[in-house]
């Protein structure tokens, strides 16, 4: 772990673009480059010419995930502006929110989440308890109008023991800043692909929540004069992920990024370019589907990788389905696994779901939905 000046010289981007290193701040928190893996059987079953899978699962040693590139650069900025809590916000299973809490615990800053409710699973009963575990401050509330409320009086409350506005984190991490660690990861897979790890892939499939993932992988590829199609998989409401949301994203992160470093390339086409895959995202958000478990028992198969139910699964659910359409025979793909696959849980001590608020205590004492078979 680092700051600025013993930790960038490793990312792609700033070897790229040297005026960025200097005004963008940057924590070192996770290990990259991420590796490749080659699915060459499962590929050859599915009739996919190249099949590969970008392991971002393996992003930090303890906690992986694609939350670590945009908490890289989000984490930066909070350390800068001399922070001693961030506040993020997500749905009570949110990945984002415990690599938030993870990370912040390892810079020695508090952090707060705030959640609205969604369907039950194994994996929001292992964040609920970690984040807890790494000592976040869990709130719930039922709608978005309580938990505005609620965001006024818990900044208030924090503001006045600290002596500090908490320092906010956006849903997902998917801000100009945060974005920046995913254009760095186009960088990154450019240099492994001049390295001859993989040839280029013609497209990447990644699951669309808060959006970031697959602006930042668009906006990277222009910048970094790859010719790679990205497949966003929306697996979130249309009201939140949509192309006219991406569009403006991607304008606000080119922005950004070209009033810190001019000379960052304007990327007219990803500021434009979003044709968001539908079809995959089923009923609600982080309610699974049979195609997205599906797609999870057979990779965990063939290749022991494990995705899960509310992105991952339903991102390469589109891509079995693309292969199973004939449309992948003659293309090199790419599939961004954004799931975390370290196992932080094994080591950490049992947590007695009593001593969460009490407000949680229904995860665990309701079932889980029906297809999160364990
Ligand atoms: C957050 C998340 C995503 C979505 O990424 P966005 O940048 O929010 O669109 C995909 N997969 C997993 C596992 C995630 O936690």
């Amino acid at each position: 772990m680092g700051t600025n000046a013993d930790s960038t010289p490793w990312l792609s981007l700033f070897r790229e673009h040297p005026g960025l290193e200097r005004c963008v701040p940057h924590v070192s928190l996770g290990e990259f480059p991420t590796p490749i893996t080659h699915c060459a059987s499962l590929g050859t079953a599915l009739g996919v010419k190249g099949l590969y899978i970008k392991r971002d699962d393996w992003s930090g040693s303890q906690y992986g995930g694609n939350k670590v590139r945009k908490l890289e650069f989000l984490l930066g900025k909070a350390l800068q502006d001399g922070a001693k809590e961030v506040l993020t916000f997500g749905f009570t299973g949110s990945n984002h929110a415990l690599a938030t809490a993870f990370y912040a615990r390892e810079i020695g800053l508090r952090s707060i989440s705030m959640f609205l409710p969604q369907p039950n699973s194994w994996n929001l009963r292992r964040n609920l308890l970690l984040g807890y575990h790494c000592g976040a401050e869990l709130h719930e509330y039922s709608s978005r109008r309580t938990l505005a409320l609620g965001t006024i009086y818990q900044t208030a409350r924090h503001t006045m023991f600290s002596g500090r506005k908490p320092t906010f984190i956006p849903p997902g991490g998917s801000a100009p800043p945060g974005i920046v660690g995913i254009i760095n990861a186009a960088f990154e897979l450019r240099d492994q692909i001049r390295a001859g790890v993989m040839a280029k892939p013609d497209v990447v499939y990644v699951a669309v929540g808060s959006m970031g993932t697959a602006v930042g992988l668009t906006i990277g590829f222009e910048a970094a004069e790859l010719d790679i199609r990205v497949a966003p998989v929306r697996v979130i409401d249309a009201t939140l992920a949509n192309a006219e949301r991406m569009q403006t994203l991607a304008r606000e992160t080119v922005t950004y990024l070209r009033s810190l470093d001019p000379n960052f390339p304007t990327c007219h086409r990803a500021q434009m370019e979003y044709t968001l895959r539908e079809g995959f995202f089923g009923a609600h958000y982080a309610l699974y589907t049979k195609e997205g478990m599906e797609a999870v028992r057979l990779l965990r198969e063939a290749e022991g990788i494990q995705l899960d139910g509310t992105y991952s699964g339903k991102a390469f659910a589109a891509l079995l389905g693309d292969a199973r359409a004939g449309n992948l025979t003659e293309k090199t793909v790419l599939f961004w696994n954004t799931f975390n696959s370290r196992d932080p849980w094994r080591t950490m001590p049992d947590v007695d779901y009593h001593r969460l608020p009490h407000r949680f205590h229904r995860y665990f004492e309701e079932p889980v939905q029906p297809l999160d078979a364990e």
